[in-house]
């Protein structure tokens, strides 16, 4: 039995902003059924609802100081269905705010001092409980300085390994934060956590860690070349026998038709009529008129990465395929207008709801034939994977965890469950559409990709099992 405690920015469901917070919760919950003792530490924001996630105050609280400042965390504690442990640190000045990283004006320009004194609050908890897990993995570069405090500060008290959820969110700051954050002047060197000039987290975590994981192996390949290492791939090359990708798994519990009480109706793959439920309500609740042409589902965040700006042009092409599009999301301003201007041309048949809303993520995987993610990159990615699983067949650009995790049906009909797109253009997507618009007029052809979908199983305990031997390496 290991003790690991996990340093993450978000978790389900105390915080979400990603995907970064379903794995927050659904890992360490995988490896507390497999008998370790696991613990999640994480800020206590102003928006957990603590009365309804059980978040108790412990009592307990303590003195950080970080470049001659002082602040005090005190310790809040609730716990994961499987018994995970979850430590929230709560300070108001830094966490008690509406938003996690900012607001769309922008990023809170004291995160550098939330974060690093968040890191060095995960040390000073550690020495003030003279308990000392075998193992901190830490996630993206809010939690960066905690390999870094780890090796620099703390005699490398634990193994460490830090797993990048994204590399293009890389907490870049300017060179004179260095002293605040607690970071020696010695460090700022570009082989340790400078980068142009300025203080990078996530290079940190990079640089300090024992190990690096990432969430596929398709994009830990990737990130190793120029074309996807947003200039840290010399760092990841020179690491790369440290580094290794490991394949998110998705929460079963959460993201399953048969048992999805978001659902006016269930299904499972003997039976899919609830599925046409599904279907009809989700048109409804987007007032678009009933169709016996595909629906075509997109939900995420809307920043380029997840390649909305390309789902915007092709509208004008799937309403002349005959579909109805529905898309819901939030993020960036540009990419809603060009969603909501494109999709006001076309009422009845495209709709775009903005907002971050769980139960309608649910419906659109249920109701939708086909689930969009024409992502420039994409690390893992959770949707594509949900949507095997509700029967509704993923249209995707052939990058990172998409590529891993979708077979394309016209290069191996006999094992495909999807449809991919190889280069990032509106034409291959557009040509990637019409395959799965003529799939849809074949009933016997879409049947056995969507039954071959719903097969698939990327459960949680694989991975699980895969950090297990990480860490046993880590500790030696
Ligand atoms: P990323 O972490 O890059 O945003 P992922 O595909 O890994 O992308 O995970 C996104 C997660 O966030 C999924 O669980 C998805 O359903 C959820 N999500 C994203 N945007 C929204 C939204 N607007 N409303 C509800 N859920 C959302």
């Amino acid at each position: 039995m290991l003790s690991i405690m996990h340093c993450t920015p978000e978790v389900v469901p105390f915080s979400k902003t990603g995907g970064l917070a379903d794995v927050s919760a659904a890992l360490p919950e995988a490896l507390t059924r497999r008998g370790h003792e696991v613990t999640v530490v994480t800020p206590l924001y102003a928006r957990v609802d603590r009365d309804r996630h059980g978040v108790r105050a412990t009592g307990r609280a303590f003195d950080v100081t970080l470049g001659g400042r002082t602040e005090r965390f005190e310790v809040f504690e609730a716990h994961l269905p499987a018994g995970t442990r979850v430590v929230l640190l709560a300070h108001d000045g830094f966490f008690g705010r509406p938003e996690l990283y900012g607001t769309r004006d922008g990023d809170y320009p004291d995160n550098p001092l939330r974060f690093a004194f968040f890191s060095a609050a995960v040390f000073r908890m550690l020495r003030g409980s003279r308990a000392c897990p075998s193992i901190l993995h830490a996630h993206d570069w809010q939690a960066g300085l905690v390999p870094a405090f780890n090796h620099l500060y703390h005699l490398d008290l634990c193994g460490t390994v830090f797993t990048v959820h994204n590399l293009a969110y890389q907490g870049l700051f300017p060179a004179e934060v260095l002293p605040d954050v607690g970071l020696p002047w010695d460090v700022f060197n570009p082989e340790q956590v400078e980068f142009y000039g300025k203080v990078n987290f996530l290079k940190a975590g990079l640089v300090f860690a024992d190990r690096i994981t990432t969430v596929s192996p398709g994009y830990a390949r990737e990130i190793t070349t120029p074309e996807f290492g947003c200039g840290l791939d010399g760092v990841l090359r020179k690491r790369a026998s440290h580094l290794v990708g490991v394949l998110n798994g998705v929460d079963y519990g959460e993201w399953d038709p048969e048992g999805d009480p978001h659902l006016p109706a269930r299904y499972r793959p003997g039976d899919l009529s609830g599925k046409a439920a599904c279907r009809d309500a989700l048109l409804a609740e987007y007032g678009l008129a009933p169709s016996d042409g595909p629906v075509i589902g997109a939900v995420g965040r809307l920043a380029a990465q997840k390649g909305f700006d390309l789902v915007a042009q092709v509208l004008p092409d799937l309403v002349g395929m005959g579909a109805r599009v529905v898309i819901l999301g939030t993020g960036d301003r540009e990419i809603e207008e060009a969603l909501t201007s494109a999709a006001a041309r076309f009422p009845g048949r495209v709709g775009v709801r903005v907002a971050f809303d769980n139960r309608l993520a649910h419906l659109i995987e249920a109701g939708s034939d086909f689930f969009v993610m024409p992502s420039r990159y994409e690390p893992c990615g959770l949707n594509q994977m949900y949507s095997l699983k509700y029967g509704t067949i993923p249209v995707v650009h052939a990058v990172g965890g998409l590529d891993d995790t979708v077979v394309d049906v016209t290069e191996d009909p006999g094992r495909g469950t999807g449809v991919k797109f190889r280069t990032f253009t509106r034409e291959a997507f557009v040509d990637a559409l019409r395959r799965a618009v003529d799939l849809h007029a074949d009933p016997a052809a879409l049947d056995a990709v969507r039954r071959r979908g719903m097969a698939q199983d990327f459960s949680w305990d694989a991975a699980a099992r895969t950090y297990e031997a990480l860490y046993l390496q880590v500790i030696g």
